[in-house]
């Protein structure tokens, strides 16, 4: 923890300051050479399926990031951040450089931060799926406008960020390369993590239901719509809305998906 409080700060003093005390620098040399990496999870766009952004990475920014803003029309501010993929979401505050900010724990010693966001969807800690919303895109901290500030490290070093398999360019300005997110496109749903073990998933949402499979542990989901249905008591919560579940097509109480929230803010009514 110690470690990556430090870290954060000597990038946004590197953030703030680079430009300044050094001039021009090039951060890549280091970072792209040395031994193999271990196997990268798929990356994906750190925003909603179907839109497109740009992006551009100035000489004084911290490592290898890349900045990112909307580029199909639609307003940037606000805008849903995306995890780029599954893992362990950790919130941050720093005033006076990334602001509002999330770095997810990938495992294999890969971690993606998001900067500058406007607000948290996700509790620290939280275990979150691929494409599921961990905040909203803001200009927090040291920020000129609202944008996604993205990173890719490997065992705490920048890495050239891969969307997909393909590295992206790094242009000095913006409109020069676009991006358009495949995240979260696989099919209907918003994915969601559950909690707890043995989960029962329900051919309705009444405890009477017959059940269709069981989750044994934490399991990343589609949620497909979501309705109210017999109040279910469990963990010390009470909840009567349940979620239909994609792939196991049943229903789950929504006390075990992992959300604040007894109604889930962004899943349809069924
Ligand atoms: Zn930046």
């Amino acid at each position: 923890m110690r470690f990556r409080r430090l870290w954060a700060v000597a990038a946004a003093v590197l953030c703030t300051l680079a430009g300044l005390l050094l001039g021009p620098v090039q951060l890549s040399a280091a970072a792209t050479s040395g031994p193999a990496l271990a196997a990268a999870p798929n990356f994906k766009a750190p925003y909603p399926c179907g839109q497109k952004w740009t992006y551009s990475h100035h000489s004084a920014e911290v490592r290898r990031a890349l900045d990112f803003v909307r580029a199909d029309g639609g307003t940037t501010s606000g805008t849903p951040v995306l995890a780029s993929a599954a893992g362990t979401a950790y919130r941050y505050y720093e005033a006076n450089g990334a602001g509002n900010y999330i770095s997810i724990e990938h495992g294999g010693g890969w971690r993606t931060y998001y900067f500058h966001l406007g607000s948290f969807s996700v509790a620290n800690g939280a275990s979150v799926a691929q494409g599921q919303q961990i905040g909203t895109t803001g200009s927090t901290g040291n920020s000129s406008g609202a944008h996604i500030h993205y990173e890719q490290l490997y065992n705490g070093v920048g890495q050239n960020i891969v969307i997909n398999g393909s590295g992206l360019a790094y242009p000095g300005s913006y409109n020069q390369y676009y991006l358009t997110s495949d995240n979260a496109c696989g099919g209907a749903g918003t994915p969601y993590m559950t909690w707890g073990s043995d989960v029962r998933v329900r051919s309705d949402a009444r405890l009477s239901a017959p059940v269709v499979t069981t989750l044994s542990g934490p399991t990343s989901v589609r949620v497909l719509c979501q309705k109210q249905g017999d109040t279910v008591n469990a963990e010390g919560y009470t909840n009567n809305w349940w979620s239909k579940l994609r792939d196991q097509n049943g229903f789950i109480s929504n006390i075990y998906i992992d959300h604040p929230s007894a109604k889930l803010p962004d899943v349809p009514l069924c």
